[in-house]
């Protein structure tokens, strides 16, 4: 596959005023600017020059604070302030398995579409909540590059859905931020060490965040990184290491009482400053003073890489995992790149090398590294880089596909295909006469409509009434570079047409899309054998039902008896062989009856075309 290259329509460039791009990881835990300044990406500080602003937004009476201040108030003020909103982005209430996220917060009570939360500035849907985070962090650049930004790249989770990613950019929409695409961010952290200009190969991402571990496995070829693999735990990062330095710090004090909530989060708190001052020495001396009991003492790495250890070796499990998944070893990953602030504890770097048998890069922050590879992106979509407006393309994480007849899922862009992609495909009728088609879409690797995930439905109506099989219906899909989905059904007759932007309410997650991955493969065999039967008897149904129809209508008319008697014979037969699902019979019954029926079809489809014609205005046809 060629490098796709993608310039931006009419964007000529004046030397002498560069565009204003922006890349923008929009994180679980924290969320960061960057832009590109003297060829080199940055990220950028708030006042008190700090990078990392904290995803967290707290909703007031008399406004919405976000970042640091929300996350001091989270204390007192837990239900009006959200943190971890990346985890409800794109989710219905059924969606979400993280039950501490469902005690945190007051969820209003509702059935379909996105969940939202009940604070004191009414109900808030996690798309508000990263709009807020999304506009502090854009001042900050305005301010930097002094102007309004021209656009914005978005770093989201390589395994993100249609629904998860169309929230993202909804978010964007919200806050009136023109975004120019959206990027994976495993493929954003490759970017940033410049392996796209490297040897091809296959590139591991270990992220470990806050509160999520993903391990991404991207294949690199000629410029396209295409997603292997993705494994993780959604509820495994840095916030489970302080849990353990908690503990830790509870036992040594001998405090044996409950704690309180404020002592708690306090507790938390100390942990975290004390677990991330353990990156850097060995020992720490602690003084801890809390509502509940004050202690002063020291910590070890060596007694807190214990206790974290298998935590860890729980993310080693999910690489295996994924290496697994792609039928790759581990000798096969030509370069580890680590991300997420959790990354700079020591005993992950060493586990991690340990497994993969090489040095992880991780000179870049491993906390910035996205953010900065979505800058340069940025940069080059902006149009600041004539020239080089190479685009590194994603791919897309599972095939898309339509409903055919008996259940069948016609795939219409295979999973993998690099994005933006369009694909464009014939269907036709089923049925005689008829004139609206119900247009399923669907996304997963299976066979079967049941296997697979429903996105959308539409119908194309106003289809000319003819024969089964003589309207021509063209569907196009169409993937942006965001991995957004457009369908359009048209008949190609009559140019009537029905789209449909898919905007599923409820999303895939990563176990799920996993799963659906492996189940592909397992029964791959059993699923071929179905399919082969159900469109076997698809086709003769088809036949039955069309020939059956035909004989009745206009048999009188264009056959003779002795015709007539064949076919309604061999469309018994027909019948019969299907109803014992021997595929090789009914292939056979069914072919001969199709030779059979062949001129009789012809001359009833020349007589429908030209009635279905002669009823119309001569300009609509003349457009097709
Ligand atoms: P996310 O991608 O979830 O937004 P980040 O990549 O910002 O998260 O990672 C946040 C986590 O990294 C927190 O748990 C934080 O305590 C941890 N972290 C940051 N710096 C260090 C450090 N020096 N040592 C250990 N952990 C750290
Ligand atoms: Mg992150």
């Amino acid at each position: 596959m060629a490098l796709i290259q993608i310039t931006e329509p009419g964007v000529a460039i004046d030397p002498h005023q560069r565009k204003r791009g922006a890349g923008v990881d929009l994180g679980t835990t924290h969320s960061l600017i960057a832009v590109v300044r003297g060829g080199s990406p940055v990220t950028l500080p708030d006042a008190s020059d700090r990078h990392l602003l904290p995803s967290v937004v707290r909703y007031e009476s008399e406004g919405i604070t976000v970042g640091y201040a929300a996350v001091e108030a989270a204390r007192e003020d837990p239900f009006n302030t959200i943190a971890s909103a990346k985890r409800l982005l794109g989710r219905g209430l059924g969606d979400i398995a993280d039950r501490k996220q469902l005690q945190n917060y007051q969820f209003t009570d509702e059935s379909a579409g996105m969940v939202k939360l009940q604070t004191i500035s009414g109900e808030i849907s996690p798309v508000q909540i990263s709009a807020e985070i999304l506009r502090v962090l854009v001042l900050r650049g305005e301010e930097a590059l002094a102007g309004r930004l021209d656009g914005i790249v978005i770093t989201v989770p390589a395994y993100f859905d249609e629904a998860q990613r169309q929230a993202t950019r909804d978010a964007a929409a919200l806050a009136d931020i023109p975004v120019l695409r959206l990027l994976n961010e495993p493929t954003a952290a490759a970017i940033a060490y410049g392996l796209e200009s490297g040897d091809q190969g296959t590139i591991a991402i270990y992220d470990l965040g806050g509160g999520t571990f993903d391990i991404s496995l991207l294949n690199l070829q000629k410029g396209v990184f295409e997603v292997l693999a993705t494994a993780g735990d959604t509820s495994l990062g840095g916030d489970d290491f302080d849990e353990s330095l908690a503990r830790i710090l509870l036992h040594k004090s001998g405090y044996e009482g409950e704690l309180d909530a404020i002592s708690r989060r306090t507790l938390l708190l100390d942990a975290k400053a004390i677990k991330e001052a353990l990156s850097q020495c060995g020992r720490v001396d602690v003084e801890l003073s809390l509502p509940a009991f004050s202690w002063s003492g020291v910590v070890s790495r060596s007694e807190f890489s214990q206790a974290i250890r298998p935590l860890i070796e729980t993310s080693i499990k999910a690489c295996r995992r994924a290496l697994r998944d792609a039928d790759l070893t581990e000798s096969d990953v030509k370069q580890v790149v680590l991300v997420g602030g959790a990354t700079r504890v020591p005993l992950v770097r060493q586990l991690v090398e340990a497994f993969f048998k090489r040095q992880p890069l991780s000179h870049l922050d491993p906390d910035k590294v996205v953010a900065l590879g979505a800058a340069i992106q940025a940069n080059v979509l902006v149009g600041n880089k004539p020239g080089e407006e190479m685009l590194l393309l994603d791919v897309l994480p599972l095939s898309l596909g339509l409903e055919t007849m008996g259940s069948l899922v016609e795939k219409v862009i295979p999973r993998n295909s690099p994005i933006p992609v369009s694909r464009a495909q014939e269907f036709t009728t089923s049925r005689d006469g008829q004139t609206a088609m119900l247009i399923h879409v669907l996304q997963g690797e299976r066979e079967l409509v049941a296997d697979c995930r429903s996105l959308a439905r539409f119908e194309l109506r106003g289809i000319p009434p003819m024969v089964a099989g003589a309207a021509k219906i063209q569907v196009v899909f169409q993937v942006d570079a965001d991995g957004l989905l457009f369908v359009t059904a048209k008949e190609l007759e009559t140019q009537v047409k029905a789209s449909i932007e898919v905007k599923p309410t409820y999303g895939l997650d990563e176990a799920e899309i996993t799963s659906m991955l492996r189940a592909s493969v397992t029964y791959a065999e059993q699923d071929v054998q179905a399919r082969m039967l159900a469109e076997a008897s698809v086709d003769a149904q088809r036949q039955i039902d069309a020939v059956t129809v035909a004989l009745d209508k206009d048999g009188d008319k264009l056959l003779d008896r002795k015709t007539i008697h064949h076919l309604r014979k061999l469309v018994d037969e027909l019948a019969g062989v299907i109803d014992q699902q021997n595929i090789d019979e009914i292939d056979n019954v069914n072919k001969r009856l199709g030779q059979a029926s062949a001129d009789f079809a012809a001359m009833r489809m020349d007589a429908s075309v030209k009635e279905a014609l002669s009823g119309r205005h001569f300009e609509t046809v003349a457009e097709s």
